[in-house]
Formats: C-alpha cells, structure tokens, sequence
C-alpha cells in the first residue's frame, strides 16, 4: 500500500507516543518457532536493538506490550488505505499485477473468490472485484470497516479467526502489509490453509528486512519504524518467507522483491532525497535481480496438507487500519 496513504497528523501523534525502556519484550523468541534465541544486531531503533534469529534469519523488535499498544493508536480512520489521487493509478497497478500472479496459480479460474485480510477502506477489494474476484474483507478497525461496507463490500469487522468462513471457501487470500504487524504468523498461515481451496493462494506483501534499503538506511528506514507504520515488529527476508510457507503447509510459487532507497525523505533536504532517488534507480534494477529490494511479494500455494501445530493464540489476522 502506498506510504504516502498516512496522513500527516496521524504520523506527528504516532510520533509522539511514550517509548518506554526496560520492560519485557512483546516478542521474546522467534515467532516462527525456531529453537535459538533472539540475539540483538548492529541495527538501534527506539525501542532498543533489532533482534535476530539465527535459524530463519526474521527479523524482531525489541518493543514492550505497551509500547506496541502505543504504536496502534490513531489509525482507525475512514479513509483507511485509500490511496489519494496522485498515487490510485499506481496502486491498481501494482494491486493487478499482485492479483494477477496468484490467479495464474489457481488450478481453477472460473469465479474465483478472493478474501482480502486487513481489507481496510476496501482499495484491494475494488480492483479484485474489476477482475472478475467475489471478494470478502476481514478488517478489525471499525471506521475502515464500516466505510467499506458502506462501498458495498462484505467486511467482517473484527479478527480473522473470529469472522466464521467456512473451510475451503477461497481461492485467494490477500495479506498485504500484514505479516509484518503479527505475533502469531504461523496460527494466521494455518488458518488460511485451512480457508483456502486445494491449490489456492495466500498473497505477502511485506518490508524485506533483508534488502540493500534495511542495510543502507539501518535504523533509520521507514519500514523499521515501530510508531510510523503502526505497529511494525517482524521483518521477513525471503528466507525467513520460506520457513514460514514450509511450517504452515505452503510452497513458495514466487517471491519478488523491488525498490531500493537510500534516504528517507525526512531525514534529508528534499534536494538530496531527489537526487538520491535518481541515483537509486539503476542499482533497484540490481536488488529486484538479487532479491534484495525492500518491497517483498510472495505467492504461497497451499499444499494438501498443514504440518502439525496450534493455531489456539489470539490476535492473529489484524493489522492497524490507516
Ligand atoms: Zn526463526
């Protein structure tokens, strides 16, 4: 979803929010069930270091419970991801050619179903429709919800786990700009096994933690930011996409990865942000052919069988509305 979807304000109030240290950490061992403890890294953000899992390569933050809480506030908004004027044309591009990857994959493509998690205003659920998708959103942030449904879309307001679809009832299930913001991923993959259709689809988009951008920027990236982006504490690499695929019952059919930044454009005077995107432009092309750009895609198709594991956490399936 495009970044420049957060208004202004709400990014001054996220940015006040009280960081407090020295208490226990949300996540305090890998959400995706490796054995090795976290251990911190080089990278610092406000919160305290970034911690690593030496087994899956995941990235996670060292934030308290209230910390988190904080980073939540004031981004249920009507106007949820609704992408303004200048950038709807680009967002239904990039929302097609998403789609359209996972439709190519489905052994069945007539009337295909299409279930959107964290569905906000219902921006992916209006392209899905144009293609030819029945779509259905699950969105916890009432406003972004209710505004939805008023655009006509079937919007369950609340958790994933909590909306009542039936086993087997979708052949693509969207997750995008979620994963990142999630405690449980593994019980939130294996409820979408169990939703999907044999050979259906999940859809990630996520930051990779692993790009040139995580590694130019450090702490100072966007997509690193606990407060900015409401709520982010999992960073995925591609590997860290394929242990989560081959622990909840999935393959990997494609991950693609674009984009490199090497300013962020309020830490610089705007000139040398637009020189730096300039300059950034040729080595992009290079970290989408290595798998290092910092916009992470990956298609996941369902296998027929889920290995074996618990999906009992609460909380899963949610993502902050903007
Ligand atoms: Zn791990």
């Amino acid at each position: 979803m495009p970044a420049a979807a957060v208004p202004d304000d709400h990014r001054q109030r996220a940015d006040a929010a009280p960081v407090r240290a020295g208490q226990a950490r949300l996540i305090d061992s890998c959400p995706l069930g490796c054995t090795p403890p976290l251990r911190p890294i080089n990278i610092l953000l406000p919160e305290g270091p970034l911690q690593r899992c030496s087994e899956c390569s995941l990235l996670v933050s060292s934030c308290s419970a209230a910390q988190h809480e904080a980073s939540l506030a004031h981004w249920d908004t009507t106007g949820g991801t609704t992408p303004d004027a200048r950038s709807v044309r680009r967002f239904r591009t990039v929302t097609r050619r998403r789609l359209a990857l996972a439709l190519a994959l489905l052994p069945d493509r007539s009337r295909p179903s299409l279930l959107d998690v964290g569905c906000s205003s219902g921006s992916l659920l209006e392209v899905a429709a144009g293609m030819g998708f029945a779509v259905k959103g699950v969105e916890i942030a009432p406003a972004a919800a209710a505004a939805a449904r008023r655009a006509g879309f079937d919007v369950h307001q609340g958790l994933l786990q909590d909306a009542g679809h039936a086993p087997q009832s979708f052949d693509v299930i969207t997750l995008v700009e979620l994963i990142e913001h999630v405690t449980d991923p593994l019980a939130l993959l294996r409820h979408c096994h169990r939703l999907l259709r044999p050979g259906g689809v999940v859809v990630v988009n996520t930051p990779n933690g692993a790009s040139w951008t995580a590694r130019v920027l450090g702490g100072r990236w966007e997509g690193f930011s606990l407060v900015k982006l409401g709520g982010h504490i999992c960073f995925y690499s591609p590997a860290a996409i394929r242990v989560l695929a081959e622990r909840t019952g999935f393959d990997v059919a494609a991950v693609r990865t674009r984009h490199l930044r090497l300013t962020e454009p309020d830490s610089v005077p705007r000139v040398v942000h637009r020189l730096a995107k300039l300059a950034a432009k040729p080595a992009a092309l290079a970290a989408r052919w290595f798998g290092t750009g910092h916009d992470m895609l990956a298609a996941l198709q369902r296998r027929p069988a889920v290995p074996p594991g618990t999906d009992a956490q609460a909380g899963f399936g949610s993502r902050p509305s903007r």
